[in-house]
């Protein structure tokens, strides 16, 4: 059986790269019957902060999106933090030393920092450990340890018999790039797997957890591609079998640089507080490098865990498409009933001051009842709201010029603005079809255009020359909040000496 895990380091917000691991993995598992866990890889104390545990499960509420074992829900490789696994890393790291795949390294900071800092000073193409402590003899590698010197634990990578020879290399297959050999040369040499501070690296603490969690399939960001070799060679040292690799394509941002803040919105959060709906987020990360059906845009997580296998994967980079992901939230905003989109937007609709204080009843009933008028324009959560608060503050009233249709003066504004006052009781008391015959009747009554009579009418009314539609409005104000609007509206008018 499949089992494959999201295994993210808290030393960050959460963001559009590990949603879109998480999510590919999620889907993985889903499509083949597995399981899917989330560990959480904490080992590198220096940059661990709780808030980013906190975003992490945070983020995944919101998000809807769930494993089967984790630290938060258990199961039977528990427990899922790396932190609380110390003793299982030591004791591989032992085994390692006992086997002489990995040996003792007793070098300071300091001696490394000057190693690092002579080459730099020399230029050379040289990085990394210089093995310095590669030949220490077993025994005085275990004597200087029983006296208490300190010491980190690093993989012996194999190398030729010729100092200086190209070495061995090192071969795996990637499910989407296909086979993959590495010079060990070329190889991060000799990199610690365990340190004196008594925690792991990721990269011990990795393998024995995929090992011992028994994953099956790495599915990850493509940038952890330099570490496989590595990695595989530790699973041989360990004489265990490596799990299948699968490196996910690149996101990248318009320009073709790896997405960043840059780009735009990254962090989960961010999208969050702009206004996203989680459904379109994860339909939009969903496409992050994989096809699923011809000319489909829509998809629920349902039908994605479906549909979703690695030979969907494209090799070349995703690019984050910002307006894409815009579209797919107004697709979201769409699809979502008058309750629901009223009670998740009736917080910013409070932040946004459209009621004196908490709503009463009457006001979120008819914040409710003014869904349909914003629901297929609005492309964010926080614009439902904005385009509503005429609806529930008096808008400024409009400038003389405002109401004045093309072509025409002020004293016909005043007239058609009357025109339309008269008919404000029947159109508030009247369903859409009853209010457009309504309004057509009276403009052929009068010879007007139709568009003549409303405009002043929709300025008055709605304080803008632009506004969700008219009829609605007026609907839900009411015929008293209407007039005294535009009798508002037509003392400016007067005043500008618009009378006749
Ligand atoms: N802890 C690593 C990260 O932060 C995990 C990489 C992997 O999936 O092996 O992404
Ligand atoms: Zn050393």
């Amino acid at each position: 059986m499949r089992r494959v895990r999201y295994a993210p380091s808290p030393t960050g917000l959460q963001h559009i790269g590990g949603i879109r691991t998480a999510l590919f993995n999620y889907l993985f598992a889903r499509s083949g019957g597995g399981e899917f866990l989330l560990r959480l890889e904490d080992t590198d104390r220096t940059r661990y902060a709780p808030e980013y545990e906190k975003n992490l499960y945070d983020t995944f509420a919101w998000l809807g999106l769930h494993w089967d074992e984790g630290p938060d829900v258990g199961g039977p490789s528990a427990p899922y933090v790396q932190s609380r696994r110390t003793e299982l890393y030591r004791r591989r790291a032992e085994d390692l030393l006992e086997t002489g795949r990995a040996y003792r390294c007793f070098c300071s900071a300091e001696r490394l920092e000057k190693l690092r800092a002579e080459r730099e000073a020399a230029r050379s193409s040289e990085t990394g450990y210089d093995r310095h402590c590669r030949n220490i003899s077993a025994e005085e590698s275990a004597r200087r340890a029983a006296a208490g010197e300190s010491f980190t634990v690093r993989l012996a990578i194999p190398l030729a018999e010729t100092p200086g020879g190209p070495g061995p290399e090192t071969r795996f297959t990637d499910k989407l790039l296909g086979d993959i050999e590495w010079k060990n040369g070329d190889i991060n040499p000799d990199p610690v797997l365990f340190k004196s501070d008594g925690f792991p690296t990721y990269h011990l603490a990795n393998v024995v957890d995929d090992h011992l969690m028994g994953i099956t399939h790495v599915l990850r960001a493509q940038e952890w591609l330099s570490s496989t070799p590595l990695h595989v060679i530790l699973y041989g040292a360990l004489g265990w079998k490596p799990p299948e690799f699968c490196h996910l394509p690149m996101v990248m941002g318009q320009d073709g640089k790896k997405l960043s803040k840059r780009h735009g919105a990254t962090s989960i959060d961010e999208f969050r507080r702009q206004g996203y709906l989680p459904e379109a987020l994860l339909n939009y990360v969903a496409l992050l490098g994989c096809s699923y059906e011809e000319g489909k845009d829509i998809y629920t997580l349902e039908e994605l865990g479906r549909l979703f296998s690695l030979d969907k994967l494209n090799k070349a980079p995703a690019v984050f498409d910002y307006k894409k992901l815009e579209w797919y939230n107004g697709q979201y905003i769409r699809m979502k009933g008058d309750a629901e989109l009223a009670e998740l937007t009736l917080p910013m609709a409070v932040e946004q001051g459209l009621f004196a204080g908490e709503p009463s009843g009457e006001e979120r009933a008819r914040y409710t009842a003014a869904m349909p008028l914003v629901r297929e324009r609005a492309n964010f959560l926080h614009e439902v709201p904005s385009r509503l608060a005429y609806l529930f503050r008096d808008p400024p009233v409009p400038a003389a010029e405002e109401y004045i249709p093309k072509k025409l003066d002020l004293p016909s504004a005043v007239k058609l603005l009357r025109l339309g006052r008269e008919l404000v009781p029947a159109l508030a008391a009247a369903d859409e079809g009853e209010a457009e015959r309504r309004v057509k009747e009276k403009a052929e009554a009068e010879d007007l255009k139709l568009g003549d009579l409303l405009m002043p009418l929709r300025a008055a009314v709605t304080g803008s020359r632009v506004s969700p539609p008219l009829f609605g409005s007026i609907r839900l104000l009411g015929t008293e909040r209407c007039l005294a609007r535009i009798d508002a509206a037509l003392a400016v008018l007067e005043s500008a000496g618009g009378v006749r």
